[in-house]
């Protein structure tokens, strides 16, 4: 295997990595194209992707959905390989587009392993190498070539490499942060980096009992005094905090925020004052229950005990009989403004996506090529630009693969003449 002479090396067999890939054979089918891939197949995260049904784009796509030191980076890429470039260019490997809720966009058949094998499946047709259980250790330049090593101490030499390695979230997946690595050998400087789209560990007290449960709620990311955002949907408790789609949402504007919390709207249908009125009227038809029994059939059972014991009910054997204006207030500021401190996250063996990473500034986002180092191009997220939840960092993924793998080629032709 010592010596293999390529146009183009690309790290990385994800989604980014392969895209980038059937972008640069489209400018060629001389171009002697390998990717590299650290794990026993490509791919493993996309089947992990939209709960094993991949959403692999979001119609909604635009740079305001995208964060990092300078999001408008993206917009670039994100133009010239748009969601409409990424439906047909599916489309024609056979994956037919299915919307959901928010824009979000599916294969029909909602199976994350339509995606990968469209794309294995026109790697092989295309005839690009593809070398697997090959982790590249190192890169060198040398003179106009690199010489990338494996961790077998196989090298090669490439007149271009594409670092498609993604960040450091889910390592089980792929991504070990080592193309972080490569990238700063070379010279790049890195921004610090953060899991997100992540599930948030929360103190525990104010969740007691709750594990399991899932309820609507708006979820509001609190910060000093404000409100930094807020999202609706199906909050899920764990034994350690909370999860489900309004967390991972939040979780993206938290990076580098330090004693935040949160605040559960469990009635965001209604304000205070009407949430007020609701349980006056239970009041009055209840007033034979207990306090244990009031919120059935309005919250969660659970839930409305917790939040029963922070409006000072002691006892829940309490009488309904008994509720007073000032405790029914009470009870409905709770309902609307459940506050709980944010103590940190999952980390990243649990977060779908790394905030942070290799510096864009020392990039050129026309081309993804280094600014620092000529014929080293990056793209996907090993790059400091993350998206929010809903098909957003896949389609980054696709759009800077797409012009990393065009300009690569372009360039390799270029001085092939
Ligand atoms: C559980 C989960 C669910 C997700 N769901 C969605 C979703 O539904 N929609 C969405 O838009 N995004 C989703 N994401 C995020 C999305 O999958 C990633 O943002 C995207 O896959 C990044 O693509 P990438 O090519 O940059 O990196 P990756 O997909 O991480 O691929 C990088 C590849 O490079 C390989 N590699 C790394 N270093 C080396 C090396 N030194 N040598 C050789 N190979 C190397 C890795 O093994 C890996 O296969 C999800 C992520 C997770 C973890």
């Amino acid at each position: 295997m010592k010596g293999t002479n390529l146009d183009i090396a690309i790290i990385g067999g994800g989604a980014s990595g392969m895209m980038s890939a059937l972008s640069a054979v489209k400018q060629s089918e001389k171009l002697n194209i390998a990717v590299f891939e650290r794990l026993d197949r490509v791919g493993k995260k996309i089947l992990a992707t939209g709960n094993g049904r991949c959403n692999f784009s979001n119609i909604n796509t635009s740079v305001s959905h995208y964060h990092g030191q300078v999001p408008d980076f993206a917009d670039y890429p994100l133009k010239e390989f748009t969601v409409d470039d990424t439906v047909n260019f599916f489309n024609t490997l056979g994956v037919f587009p299915r919307e959901e809720r928010d824009g979000r966009l599916y294969p029909f058949s909602l199976q994350a392993s339509a995606v990968l094998d469209c794309l294995r499946n026109e790697l092989s047709r295309r005839n690009i190498t593809v070398y697997t259980s090959r982790k590249i250790i190192d890169i060198k330049h040398k003179g106009s070539v690199f010489r990338l090593s494996d961790q077998d101490k196989n090298s090669y030499t490439a007149k271009s490499v594409i670092i498609a390695g993604g960040g450091c979230a889910s390592p089980s997946l792929g991504s070990d942060g080592s193309a972080f690595d490569l990238l700063k050998s070379l010279g790049h400087r890195m921004e610090k980096t953060y899991p997100t789209l992540v599930q948030l560990r929360t103190d525990t007290e104010g969740i007691k009992g709750l594990k399991g449960i899932k309820t609507e709620a708006k979820v509001s990311l609190i910060h000093g005094d404000r409100i930094i955002t807020a999202k609706q949907g199906e909050l899920l408790f764990t034994d350690y905090g909370i999860s489900g789609p309004p967390v991972f949402d939040i979780s993206v504007e938290l990076t580098g925020k330090k004693n935040a919390s949160v605040e559960i709207d469990f009635m965001p249908e209604y304000d205070e004052k009407a949430v007020f009125e609701i349980l006056k009227h239970r009041t009055g038809v209840l007033s034979h229950l207990t306090a244990e029994n009031y919120f059935v059939g309005l919250l969660n059972k659970r839930v409305g005990n917790l939040i029963a014991r922070r409006a000072g009910i002691q006892k829940l054997s309490m009488s309904v009989s008994e509720f007073t204006e000032v405790l029914l207030w009470k009870l409905a500021a709770n309902i609307k403004h459940y506050s709980l401190n944010i103590t940190g996250t999952q980390g990243y063996d649990n977060a779908q996506v790394t905030a942070g990473g290799i510096s864009v500034a020392e990039f050129d986002n026309k081309t993804m090529e280094s600014k620092v180092i000529s014929g080293i191009f990056a793209c996907g997220e090993v790059l400091d630009i993350y998206g929010d939840c809903g098909g957003y960092n896949l389609q980054w993924a696709w759009s800077s693969g797409y012009v990393a793998g065009r300009e690569c080629a372009l360039k390799c032709l270029k001085y092939r003449k």
